[in-house]
């Protein structure tokens, strides 16, 4: 199988080492073989970028649209096939993958239409006769890591504000789902991407990661990934006084109280908990119920996790597709053992599944009886694996919820709008959803979280543009 190049200075690159990229669904699939840098193309990338920048800070808001809006419109229209490559290389269901496609595509044409709206402020000076205005400008080379859970609509939240606000991008995506990236490279190169714009440099963290935060000439990182490597990309970045902004892990509550609707409430753990194979940083990890719904709660979601089915990411009807890889799933196995080992009562699933094809199949594990400082509620599992916490009453509800190190998504069901409105206000989250799963957002409005989740402002939506451009104030004498 021919090796898949990096995308350097316009030109692809062929480097000497491959990687397989293999489906999780069934290992004899071999979904290609992809190039992985060592440091001197990584450099070689950086460089590249740094020579097309000033060009591309030049360019104009139209010609930036037109060639995200371009990008945008080809992903929209391949985003049955390019959902398929996605169910292929990471394992979500083919109804999630194309669902993430078709958001990378939207993203794309939401900056697009940025890149145009994009202006200053213009005020009077509190001198007499000089004029104070203030602009945004590209920061230059800006180095992009991704995380393998998300691996189309990340790069696309990353890649798309870069761009449409002047900078110039070297991408480095996770070693496990090059494939995806690989994708949008190639788009945005036939949408006729000046060469060096855009630059997409595999490999390892380790390598390609690492020379991105040592080169003086990345000014700034946007990192997606776990909070160890988030911490060790702060501390580089700061020791160089290059801006950087991290989206890092979650152990996201999701209470639900006893004036709850048990079927809202069902649906919401389910999606929130167990869909993309529970390889979500939003996912609803802790699930914290009171103690009127609990049994009947724990019943019936119980009884859906059972009907739920594992398989092949590909196959029609397959509601959770495999885990990513085999650490992953030796994580996921290991914390289901630890859960037991701290008294923890497993009520279903947590067991290997063999398929037709050899994947890495795990049936969804639901522990109850746990306790908030159990490590099963503290340390974040990254797999389909949730725990029941039980509480009295809404008080003990949200005190739990919150003691966490995490914060990024935070839901409850209820039908009470005294409580929802008071925990709109107090949860410690960086997003609060109100009889909605805690995974699932919109891409026009701002993305992250607080504490040990998020570093730095925001991603999507317009806010994304705090991180991407700098402020200049302009003071003007005529
Ligand atoms: P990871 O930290 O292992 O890797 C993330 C990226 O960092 C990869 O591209 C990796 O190659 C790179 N990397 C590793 N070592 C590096 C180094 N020394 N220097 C520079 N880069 C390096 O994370 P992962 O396992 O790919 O992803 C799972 C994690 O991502 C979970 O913790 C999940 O919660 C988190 N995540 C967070 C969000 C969010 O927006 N908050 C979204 C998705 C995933």
């Amino acid at each position: 199988m021919a090796l898949q190049p990096h995308l350097i200075g316009g030109e692809w690159v062929a480097s000497g080492d491959g990687r397989e990229n293999r489906n999780p669904s069934d290992l004899a699939d071999l979904v290609g073989v992809y190039a992985s840098a060592d440091k001197a193309l990584a450099l070689q990338a950086i460089a590249a970028a740094k020579t097309a920048f000033p060009a591309w800070a030049a360019s104009t808001p139209q010609q930036r649209f037109d060639l995200l809006d371009a990008a945008g419109d080809e992903i929209l229209r391949r985003r049955q096939e390019l959902g398929e490559l996605l169910a292929r290389e990471e394992g979500k269901t083919l109804a999630e993958g194309v669902g993430e496609a078709a958001r990378a595509g939207q993203i794309f044409k939401f900056f697009a239409g940025e890149a145009v709206r994009t202006g200053g402020e213009r005020l009077p000076s509190i001198r007499p006769g000089v004029e104070v205005a203030i602009s945004r400008e590209p920061l230059g080379v800006v180095g992009l890591i991704t995380p393998w859970n998300f691996p189309i609509a990340i790069p696309a939240w990353k890649i798309a504000p870069a761009l449409a606000y002047g900078n110039c991008v070297v991408m480095k995506p996770a070693d496990l789902v090059p494939g995806c990236a690989w994708a949008l490279a190639d788009i945005l190169q036939r949408a006729g991407l000046p060469a060096g714009v855009f630059n997409l440099v595999m490999g390892r963290g380790s390598v390609v990661g690492e020379a991105l935060l040592d080169s003086p000439d990345v000014a700034a990182i946007s990192f997606t990934g776990s909070v160890e490597t988030g911490k060790h990309v702060a501390a580089k970045c700061a020791a160089r006084l290059a801006k950087f902004q991290l989206e890092m892990g979650g152990k996201n509550p999701l209470i639900v109280l006893d004036d709850a609707e048990l079927d809202v409430a069902v649906n919401c753990a389910v999606n929130g908990a167990f869909f993309s194979t529970g390889q979500r940083c939003t996912a609803s990890s802790r699930l914290i119920v009171a103690e009127g719904i609990h049994d009947r709660f724990v019943a019936a979601l119980t009884e859906r996790l059972q009907a739920l089915k594992v398989d092949h990411a590909l196959k029609p009807g397959t509601d959770i597709g495999p885990v990513v890889d085999d650490q992953q799933l030796g994580q996921d196995l290991r914390y289901i053992e630890i859960g037991q080992q701290e008294g923890a009562k497993l009520v279903c699933g947590g067991e290997r599944l063999n398929r037709e094809t050899e994947g890495y199949f795990l049936a969804p594990a639901l522990f109850t009886e746990t306790r908030n400082d159990m490590r099963i509620n503290r340390e974040e599992i990254f797999g389909p694996v949730a725990s029941v916490i039980r509480v009295k009453n809404y008080d003990e509800a949200l005190a739990v919820a919150n003691d966490t190190p995490f914060g990024l998504s935070a839901g409850i069901c209820t039908r009470s709008l005294k409580h929802a409105s008071h925990y709109r206000r107090h949860a410690e989250a960086g997003m609060v959803m109100v009889n909605l799963p805690t995974a699932g957002v919109d891409y026009h409005v701002p993305f992250g979280g607080r504490k040990g989740s998020s570093y730095g402002p925001r991603e999507q939506g317009r806010y994304a543009v705090e991180f991407y451009t700098g402020v200049k104030t302009s003071y003007i004498a005529p």
